[in-house]
């Protein structure tokens, strides 16, 4: 047994969007037609080149490619494969091409053009990226299409590059695809698993004429409870390409979690390698004497590539070496794609002092995987200055300033269950409907009215220093009159001040909470050419000042009906930033809970009867494991009851959840005891509504009746038949009408039409009643 490998250190992709966006920038220039496609072509090139020169200088033995991607990888293999869904084939083709395919067809499936609509999106597995759901039919005549790994192979070699083309697998894309519209009930993509498989057949061949020596097939889905059906299906799949005659080396990535199950169906088939995530917990016992395993090279996903802080090498490679005997050869690689995580930490000047120390972005994680290759391969001696690094930087994480924070620490172990309770819902009910005279089916929104231009400008302009705070106080003052006043306007019962001094709902109260820092170029792709640039949660989480109140109470004294105050809730205050590894997630939970619960008791002190607090992450943190969700939901529910039971009885707690699959997590929203509760739902018709009340939801609910996705105004007659399904559903008392979710990325015409219509419905509703 040898511990030397042939893939050596790697990394399971490296970012693609540019080290200062370029190619967003390059994108976005060509859907306007301010460039042409030869500008675009020069942008993504370089952009690889980077990505090719520093994973090349960093050190790996065996660097990935086909990992660009001029919107999406998901979507890049729709097109590899040949699922391009019918409809496409009435785009106007521009005679643009991307790697052989048409540009405006692929970007008429990522955005749409004016009668085609895209192809749905939705978030990679529990992160905050989002895919190209893949469309998927009985009829779908799959063909390769293999040109783009093709080239981005061919540019590699040429410079000399030992280049791995990394496809996403037949099994992923399959799992993560749906049924296409007019697909027959029942039918399930990935009974089109076998016909799939032969395209990657063939596309194995092509790769080994071109001299590929080893392949990535990513599948991530491995790790998601798969079926027995599943399972088989799997080792068939690998079974059968791992039997192609000449075919280059194979690596199966599995990462996200624990691959369970998945881990002997793949260590069965002749595949030469298997990745698995170490961070996400995939241990030697879980590996050691799987039948198979000892003639496979295993891949250790031993650096994190979803968070940012710097491995501790010498604990890391303590966790490693016993991986050494369980395997044929070990190689040492990320946990995943470092496409979520920004690129270089050096340029990041700007941050609290001694935090840059303790963290590590892509290019100094390529630098801590080769380390750790190098260990395991020549000893720890071999790395000894970096370990010692590595040993000072961990030891010294504990004492940047602000990780520890005694007083909240001491708050926190006081904390006790009567703090996460409110009083019964009937009880509270009955004091809301005296303190608020609201008519049956109240209306209100999701708290954002839109992001003008204008509103923009005058946070640019802030921040540059051009207009002082009282310029800029004035300017919100008199965004948030408007929003009062058109929503007086068009006739809306529960108010809100329109959250127009947010950038975005995490970001903004991360920047006025002490144990948050904001990066200067740490930008991630979210989708195509959108990024954000998510805040490091590093340190205790304290609320110095209050952060909504002065708004909130603005917007109150311009009207005489209720405002609603507006807060982001501490799940999805996890779930957008970075998060401190150095304790478990429920005590950041619960350190962020409390910061909330004080700011709601200020807003309470200010007279504002009614608080929203959203979580539109809840469902996104859901563990990929059904075994591991009942913890984390526990936690998280736990989490923001400790934000909101503070308050009156008659104080009116609102929260707002950003989906329509509720399954099996309608317990843990009933169990969040908002006293009302907004969903979406006007795409699914309601459908939604009648899972919550099977499940035994007790709350009121506002279940969206005007999808704010699209800049259609749905007509009167529409929201009324939505609120009708609605009423088969949820009783009257406890039904609240309002939009999907908020109209920041709206206009105001079209929200004032909508909403006029929304108004209207209701009102007829109530007149029907
Ligand atoms: N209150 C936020 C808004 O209206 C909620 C956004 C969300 O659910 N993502 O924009
Ligand atoms: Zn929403």
């Amino acid at each position: 047994m040898t511990t030397e490998s042939p893939i050596g250190a790697t990394v399971l992709g490296y970012p693609r969007i540019g080290r200062d966006r370029e190619l967003k920038r390059a994108l976005e220039a060509y859907w306007a037609g301010d460039e042409d496609a030869t500008h675009l072509h020069a942008v993504a090139e370089a952009t690889r080149i980077d990505a090719l020169d520093t994973m090349t200088a960093g050190g790996l033995d065996s660097v990935p490619v086909n990992t660009f991607s001029w919107y999406d990888h998901i979507l890049d293999t729709s097109v590899l494969v040949g699922a391009t869904p019918e409809r496409f084939a009435a785009v106007e083709p521009s005679g643009d091409l991307l790697a052989g395919f048409d540009a405006a067809t692929y970007f008429a499936m990522a955005r749409g053009v004016a009668d085609v609509p895209p192809l749905e999106m939705t978030k990679w597995f529990d992160t905050n990226y989002h895919y190209l759901v893949p469309e998927i039919s009985p009829d779908t005549v799959f063909a390769l299409r293999a040109d783009k790994p093709l080239q981005e192979y061919a540019e590699a070699s040429a410079r000399g590059v030992n280049a791995r083309p990394v496809v996403v697998g037949p099994l992923t894309f399959l799992r993560l695809a749906k049924a296409a519209d007019g697909a027959p009930a029942g039918f399930d993509p990935l009974d089109r698993l076998d016909d799939l498989v032969g395209v990657y057949a063939e596309l194995l061949s092509v790769f080994a004429e071109a001299g590929v020596e080893w392949v990535q097939l990513d599948e991530p889905a491995a790790v998601l409870d798969l079926d027995p059906e599943e399972l088989s299906r799997l080792q068939r799949a690998y079974e059968r390409l791992g039997a192609i005659e000449g075919r280059p080396k194979l690596l199966v990535s599995t990462y996200f979690a624990d691959p369970a199950g998945a881990l002997p169906a793949l260590a069965a088939t002749p595949i030469d390698a298997i990745g698995i995530d170490i961070v996400r917990g995939t241990t030697v016992a879980g590996v050691a004497g799987v039948p198979g395993i000892a003639d496979k090279t295993l891949v250790l996903g031993a650096v994190d590539g979803r968070n940012v802080w710097r491995t501790d090498l010498r604990r890391r490679l303590g966790e490693l070496v016993p991986f050494l005997g369980a395997a044929g050869a070990i190689a040492v690689g990320t946990s995943c794609s470092l496409l979520h995580v920004p690129y270089d930490v050096e340029r990041e000047t700007g941050l609290p002092e001694g935090l840059r120390e303790s963290l590590a972005f892509a290019d100094q994680k390529i630098a801590e995987v080769v380390a750790l290759q190098r260990a395991l391969t020549h000893g720890a001696d071999a790395v000894r200055a970096t370990l010692d690094t590595s040993d000072r930087a961990a030891a010294g994480r504990a004492s940047i300033p602000g990780v520890r924070d005694e007083a909240v620490r001491q708050r926190l172990a006081l904390v006790d269950t009567e703090q996460r309770q409110r009083p019964a819902r009937a009880e509270r009910a009955t004091a809301q409907a005296e303190r608020f005279d609201l008519p049956a089916l109240p209306t209100t929104t999701i708290g954002s009215f839109p992001q003008t231009a204008g509103v923009r400008a005058a946070r640019a302009q802030l921040r540059a220093g051009t207009i002082g705070d009282d310029e800029y106080v004035k300017r919100m003052h008199a965004e948030i009159r408007r929003v009062i006043d058109l929503q007086e306007r068009v006739g809306l019962d529960v108010l809100v001040h329109g959250e127009p001094e947010r950038n975005d709902m995490v970001q903004y109260f991360a920047e006025r909470l002490a144990g948050y820092a904001a990066t200067t170029f740490g930008w991630v792709q979210s989708y195509g050419s959108r990024c954000v640039r998510p805040p490091i949660l590093y340190g205790d989480v304290v609320r110095r000042d209050p952060i909504t109140v002065g708004w909130t109470q603005y917007a109150s004294a311009c009207t005489t009906k209720p405002v609603k105050g507006m807060l982001t809730g501490p799940v999805t205050m996890l779930a957008w930033s970075f998060v401190r590894d150095d304790q478990p997630r429920s005590v950041t939970a619960d350190q962020v809970a409390l910061a909330l619960r004080d700011e709601v008791a200020d807003l309470e002190h200010a007279g504002v009867g009614i608080v929203q607090v959203d979580e539109p992450a809840l469902r996104e943190l859901l563990p990929l494991h059904v075994r591991d969700r009942k913890a984390y939901l526990s936690w998280a529910v736990d989490a923001f009851r400790l934000a909101t039971s503070g308050v009156a009885t008659s104080t009116q707690i609102h929260t707002h959840l950003c989906y329509s699959e509720f399954g099996d997590i309608v317990e843990a929203i009933d169990g969040l005891d908002a006293d009302v509760t907004s969903i979406e739902a006007a795409r699914s018709r309601m459908e939604v509504l009648g899972d919550l009340t099977a499940r035994g939801f007790g709350g009121k609910v506002g279940p969206g009746v005007y999808d704010i996705h699209s800049p259609r105004v749905p007509e009167v007659a529409e929201v009324s038949a939505l609120l009708t399904a609605a009423l088969d559903s949820v009783p009257v008392d406890g039904l609240w009408v309002n939009p999907d979710c908020g109209l920041k990325t709206r206009t105001y015409p079209e929200v004032e039409a909508a909403l006029t219509n929304l108004v209207a419905a209701a009102r007829r509703a109530r007149d029907a009643l």
